[in-house]
């Protein structure tokens, strides 16, 4: 390959690459997502970027798209089956059986995370082949203040980043109980409709997804399908009805949504997703639920369990199409600007002890002249400025420039960093 070729390389398709300044706003977005679970007793978990692809067909399910299309799979050269990750839940409960955690006698299991995510998809607006997601996992409890407990941390997530669009969407898919006579019930609804070749196989796999089916030729037909809320057992129906009074308590807003069936297979009870109307087609901004068999279809003992994934792509798209401005920190409170080689070894001095002392210092690095030094100050955000030159270093001092006001005042050059310190307190 000749260096030409290097200069045309660009991302993957359906990809993006997070450059400064708005990465900025992806760290804060990551970490205002993941601050309400941390508080709520979750702990971090990391998992590797691949898994096996059993692993997924198994948890995730054979007849999802995700499963069926847009899994990213390899084999090794060890002859290993693999899948990058397309969602966290499954690899999160693989890790937790793994280590035993469910064991060490301490239910639920709380987890948190943070990563990327890998899936083929058609890329649009809002839809990418990486993305990004925050999630938490509950593992091993049923109670429904678990459930109640997950919704509200997600709104709680999106409230401090001043989201205000958001909506919450529920509801309730049954359980082993009650789900099979709503599953016969829907399917024979379903066969007597006009529907494709595909469509028809998935009646017979999995009904509930064909609720999810976007294409308005589809939904059409759909206004008299059988709703999983009238087939619901008693022991479901009072679960749900407990979700349901303790976000209402909570002054968490919920739409009743007997349609929601989301795009995996392993959900059961309690299903959720936050929706955002600002962001078209792809306006699901989060979403999770009860996931009680998902333990054992991949091996487990029965671990009821509930859990979400925020969508940070999304999340962002959002706070832009609100107009909401994060009020960031600016990356530098002390920017160096020397005049001269003696002053450019003493400014350097005091930007490392500066940094030392947790201030973040940056400098007018490669000799450039002073008015555009001030530039770089300018545009970096600093509040304050270090100016000095050889006249100033005679007298033993360098300028520390209020770059807001304008003032500017003397300092000794050994009394930089208490300087520096006391104004920005
Ligand atoms: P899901 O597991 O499909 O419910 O995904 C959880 C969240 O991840 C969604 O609500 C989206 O915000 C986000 N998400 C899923 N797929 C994509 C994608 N292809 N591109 C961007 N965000 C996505």
């Amino acid at each position: 390959m000749t260096t030409a070729d290097v200069s045309t390389f660009q991302a993957p398709k359906g990809t993006y690459d997070l450059l400064p300044p708005d990465s900025a706003v992806y760290l804060a977005v990551r970490e205002a997502i993941a601050a309400p679970a941390r508080r709520a007793g979750y702990g971090y978990v990391e998992t590797p970027g691949f898994e096996s692809v059993e692993l997924f067909s198994r948890g995730v399910g054979e007849s999802t798209d995700i499963v069926t299309k847009e899994m990213y799979t390899l084999t090794t050269k060890g002859g290993d089956q693999l899948a990058l990750r397309p969602e966290g839940t499954a690899s999160v409960l693989r890790a937790a059986l793994e280590a035993n955690l469910h064991k060490a006698g301490n239910l639920p299991v709380k987890l948190w995370y943070s990563g990327s995510y890998y899936r083929y998809e058609r890329p649009q607006a809002g839809r990418y082949r990486h993305f990004s997601q925050v999630g938490a996992e509950a593992i091993g409890t049923e109670d429904p203040m678990l459930d109640a407990e997950l919704v509200i941390l997600a709104d709680e997530a999106y409230r401090s980043l001043g989201l205000r669009g958001h909506r919450v969407l529920l509801n309730s898919l049954g359980d082993r109980e009650c789900r099979p006579a709503y599953r016969s019930a829907l399917q024979d609804f379903l066969r007597g409709l006009d529907l494709d070749e595909d469509t028809r196989r998935r009646i017979e796999i999995n009904p509930l997804r064909v609720l999810d089916d976007k294409r308005e030729s589809v939904q059409r037909q759909l206004d008299a399908a059988p709703l999983i809320s009238d087939h619901l057992c008693e022991t479901c129906k009072a679960y749900h009805e407990q979700v349901r009074e303790l976000l209402t308590a909570a002054g968490v807003a919920y739409e009743e949504d007997p349609r929601l069936v989301r795009g995996l297979d392993y959900y059961t009870r309690t299903t959720f997703e936050f929706v955002h109307d600002g962001l078209g087609s792809q306006s699901a901004i989060g979403g999770g639920g009860r996931y009680d068999g998902l333990s054992e279809m991949i091996g487990g003992p029965s671990l009821p369990s509930v859990g979400w994934a925020v969508g940070v792509d999304r999340t962002v798209l959002a706070l832009r199409a609100e107009g909401v401005d994060l009020a960031l920190p600016a990356a530098t409170d002390v920017y160096a600007v020397p005049l001269g080689e003696d002053a450019r070894r003493a400014l350097f001095t005091a930007v490392t002890e500066l940094r030392r002392a947790g201030v973040a210092a940056d400098f007018a690095y490669g000799g450039k002249g002073m008015k555009n030094a001030m530039k770089s100050a300018n545009r970096s955000g600093a509040r304050f400025a270090l100016v000095a030159g050889d006249r100033d270093l005679a007298e033993g001092v360098v300028q520390l420039k209020d770059l807001e006001s304008g003032e500017q005042a003397p300092v000794a050059l050994d009394a930089v960093v208490a300087a520096v310190k006391e104004r920005m307190a």
